[in-house]
């Protein structure tokens, strides 16, 4: 496989989402990986474009038939992962970006493809500005704002498992940053394959 992935988590609020619209606009040669969830679909949402939208059911079968590289609960909903359409995509040498939240994080790292994976967490400076942001956006009721403010605080422990933070300060400085990790991806010494050191042999 030659290909890579870019897996992004990062609190609701932090601008995660608005980044990874920035970043893709200004790459080529990559797929976002469309997750399957169990939860509704909020208005503006298409099936097939911001997710796959299906009922438990129909998930839990997807996990019985092995198809997701991993799956967890996030906010008392399914989320996951499907397995073939990336492993393809990886094959033909793309860059597949993840938008996961750390339990996943957790389980691709455990996987065989961690070794294509390149783990960013975005975030805002402190919990007081995701709050201010949360409740400026008006989109959640102040215990749910409370609540994600829990989780966050939960996940920036697990900030040493992913190789770059990007504080979310200002939106432009971010996104170089991401940018500029995406354009240094192909430069990981684990993109060379066997045969370029092979080449090298005397
Ligand atoms: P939302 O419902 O707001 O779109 O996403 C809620 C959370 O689920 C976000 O933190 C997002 O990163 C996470 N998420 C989305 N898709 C997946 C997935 O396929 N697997 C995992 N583990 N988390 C996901």
């Amino acid at each position: 496989m030659t290909g890579s992935i870019l897996l992004i988590s990062g609190p609701s609020g932090s601008g995660k989402s608005s980044l990874c619209d920035a970043l893709v606009k200004s790459i080529k040669n990559y797929y976002f990986s469309i997750s399957t969830t169990t939860r509704s679909p909020r208005v503006g949402e298409e099936d097939g474009r911001e997710y796959f939208f299906v009922s438990k059911e129909e998930f839990k079968k997807e996990i019985d038939n092995d198809n997701f590289l991993e799956w967890a609960i996030v906010h008392n909903n399914y989320y996951g992962t499907s397995k073939k359409e990336v492993l393809n995509l990886l094959e033909k040498g793309k860059l597949v970006i993840f938008d996961i939240d750390i339990q996943g994080m957790q389980q691709i790292k455990k996987s065989d493809i961690s070794q294509y994976c390149t783990y960013v967490f975005i975030t805002t400076k402190s919990k007081n500005e995701l709050k201010n942001r949360l409740i400026k956006r008006n989109l959640d009721p102040i215990d749910v704002i409370n609540k994600r403010i829990q989780t966050a605080s939960k996940e920036l422990s697990y900030l040493n498992m992913y190789d770059y933070c990007i504080v979310n300060d200002n939106f432009e400085d971010a996104l170089l940053k991401l940018k500029n990790i995406v354009d240094l991806l192909p430069s990981k010494s684990s993109f060379f394959s066997k045969d370029f050191i092979d080449n090298w042999r005397v």
